[in-house]
């Protein structure tokens, strides 16, 4: 039997936070009756700096049963570091933690799946969505664009999941040596390794109360998930820079057969050439730069160069 816990960050949730606390009660019950889980199981709510009765509903329903838990954050983080604090704070109580949004867009009857992956011996099981009929087209449309730009940038996310996902308690320990403070989960528990499973649901409309995330921070996080996890716009740059210069020394050729058939005014060529030179020049040599700065990024952020699976000894 897995002994589960559940991280929920919330922000601003009165409206949801009644209804997900039922159903969710009711999905443990169940699963601690058919033996799936163990009895001293729980539901963590993360509150993220609420200003709405967020955190009052959530001290009441740990009053009622204490099967629910709350964290309360000093302040609004968002959403990633709201989980994070989840996680991080749950990793040594549970086996498992399976993290999920309040307003229960995921499915919750996943969770017998993702346990029984776990207890298969996956340490990390990502709930895929199947379909996007519940979102808008602009949603679908940018968010599946932007799982296919992270992935051509050489970050490696899995297509379609966001955040709704079980880490055994051994993944947790070794995400927690990665100590980056820019952080964009999705992208990063892949890079722990492990022997990892998916389980794909279909995904609804939120119970109630609006979307906490409007195009802003969408926009901000899909930015963060580049920049947290690749270099490659430097590289890009580099790139242009050499461009820039083919095209000037193409530049040269094209100005000089014009000077010699007496096509070119005085002084044309020389600075057309000059131009488009410099200019790839000025661009190549901010890739350079830009290169080391990659660097320099890549070892602040002080990642653990190495994970061991297992240790055959004796
Ligand atoms: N959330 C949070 N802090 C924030 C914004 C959102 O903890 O600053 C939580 C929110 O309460 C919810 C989850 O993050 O549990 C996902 O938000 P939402 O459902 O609004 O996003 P969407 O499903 O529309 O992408
Ligand atoms: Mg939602």
């Amino acid at each position: 039997m897995t002994k589960l816990y559940l991280a929920i960050p919330c922000y601003n949730e009165e409206e949801v936070l009644r209804d997900s606390a039922e159903k969710l009660l009711k999905k443990y019950n169940a699963m601690m009756s058919e033996g799936k889980i163990t009895s001293d199981s729980k539901i963590v709510f993360i509150d993220d700096g609420s200003k709405d009765k967020t955190w009052e509903i959530i001290s009441k329903l740990h009053a009622e049963n204490t099967v629910f838990q709350g964290i309360k954050l000093s302040r609004n983080r968002g959403h990633q570091n709201a989980l994070l604090c989840g996680l991080m704070t749950l990793k040594d109580k549970a086996d498992a933690v399976i993290s999920i949004d309040a307003d229960l867009q995921d499915d919750i009857n996943t969770f017998d799946a993702m346990v029984e992956k776990f207890e298969e011996g996956s340490d990390v099981v990502y709930g895929v969505r199947s379909k996007r009929e519940t979102d808008t087209f602009f949603k679908r449309f940018t968010a599946e664009a932007f799982y296919k730009i992270l992935n051509k940038m050489g970050a490696k996310v899995i297509f379609n999941h966001a955040d709704f996902r079980l880490m055994s308690r051994r993944a947790l320990n070794a995400f927690a040596e990665y100590k980056e403070t820019n952080i964009f989960l999705r992208g990063m528990v892949p890079l722990v390794g492990y022997k990892s499973d998916v389980v794909t649901y279909e995904r609804f409309e939120r119970l109630a109360g609006e979307s906490k995330y409007p195009l802003k921070k969408m926009l901000a996080l899909a930015w963060e998930g580049i920049t947290s996890l690749s270099t490659q716009p430097i590289r890009m740059i580099t790139w242009l820079g050499g461009i820039v210069f083919a095209i000037s020394i193409i530049m040269v050729i094209y100005s000089l057969i014009s000077y010699f058939i007496g096509a070119a005014k005085d002084g044309w060529a020389s600075t057309l050439c000059s131009i488009w030179a410099i200019g790839g020049l000025q661009l190549l040599a901010i890739g350079i730069i830009g290169e080391y700065i990659g660097k320099i990024y890549l070892e602040t952020k002080n990642r653990p160069r190495y994970i061991v699976e297992e240790f055959l000894e004796d």
